[in-house]
């Protein structure tokens, strides 16, 4: 089901991103107006010309695509075997030819192009959080000292290049989510749980103290397990969920090494669009990653 036409024609790569780009209609990139004519063509790519503001652009502009001396079709087959199989951009620079650098910045800016996930919380909610070794990659680190200092019972920082990264699943809508933060505190936790449907929510979480505030708010119900006594399922009450989801999480950045802490947003966005074309056909799903961006 791999899509390949689309990844050895240009005119076919550009037929899918004007497909896709333009699935509301075509409008202009400047104005918005929709009063647009066609005006002939850039290479492989239609142009068009804007009635009200008089610009011209084609269906690549003002895409995360534009400005490229490589093919569509090889950004097309990068990121979709980044998504769907988590290619490294090292492992994609010999399969499209193109260098490391060009791919990474490519990659990067499809990656800025995705959206947070917003959680709408049914309940019940498991809620556990990961530690994920991220620093900042190839720049000058906050603080110099490697010193463990006041070591939080070996869960990391932000400031420690060790920050959190928070998984909520949703056992009302089956939905999970997976959210980096600066802080593994009461106010993150608050701010994760906010959008919610029921006035009050059970939330599932294991014997950490960031979580012990819920418990005195009318808005929630906690429920816990704690790790640390051996107590890992009471009935519901498990964090199993997130866990698991969690080494998904680890084996995703795995091949990426020494992702910087602040590109770990995009890198997570990136794993919950894989989530979403998981069981889609390779054409289909190819579409679903283009309209993310698009
Ligand atoms: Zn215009």
């Amino acid at each position: 089901m791999f899509p390949i036409k689309t990844f050895v024609s240009e005119r076919r790569a550009a037929n899918l991103l004007r497909q896709v780009r333009w699935r509301d209609g075509v409008y202009c990139p400047r104005c918005r107006a929709e009063s647009v004519i066609r005006y002939g063509g850039y290479r492989v790519f239609q142009r068009y010309q804007c009635k009200n503001c008089d610009r011209t652009f084609n269906d690549q502009t003002a895409t995360v695509f534009e400005h490229s001396a490589v093919a569509l079709k090889k950004w097309f087959l990068a990121v979709y075997t980044y998504i769907r199989f988590n290619t490294s951009f090292r492992q994609l620079d010999v399969e499209i030819d193109v260098s490391y650098k060009t791919i990474y910045r490519r990659i990067q800016r499809f990656l800025r192009a995705l959206d947070a996930p917003l959680p709408h919380l049914e309940g019940p909610v498991e809620i556990d959080e990961l530690y994920v070794k991220a620093g900042l990659k190839g720049r000058e680190r906050d603080q110099p000292s490697r010193s463990r200092g006041l070591s939080t019972r070996g869960r990391g920082t932000y400031e420690k290049d060790k920050p959190p990264v928070f998984i909520l699943a949703d056992r009302g809508t089956g939905e999970r989510y997976v959210i980096p933060a600066k802080a593994a505190d009461e106010s993150t936790i608050r701010l994760l749980l906010a959008d919610r449907h029921q006035e009050s929510l059970t939330v599932y979480t294991d014997g950490f103290r960031a979580y012990e505030p819920l418990e005195e708010d009318d808005e929630f119900t906690r429920e816990y397990v704690v790790h640390g006594d051996g107590e890992y399922v009471d009935g519901d009450v498990h964090v199993n969920t997130c866990e698991s989801h969690g080494s998904l999480v680890r084996s995703w950045l795995s091949p990426h090494r020494g992702i910087s802490k602040d590109k770990l947003t995009p890198y997570l966005r990136a794993f919950q669009l894989r989530r979403e074309v998981f069981r889609k056909p390779g054409k289909e799903a190819l579409e679903t990653i283009l309209e993310t961006v698009l």
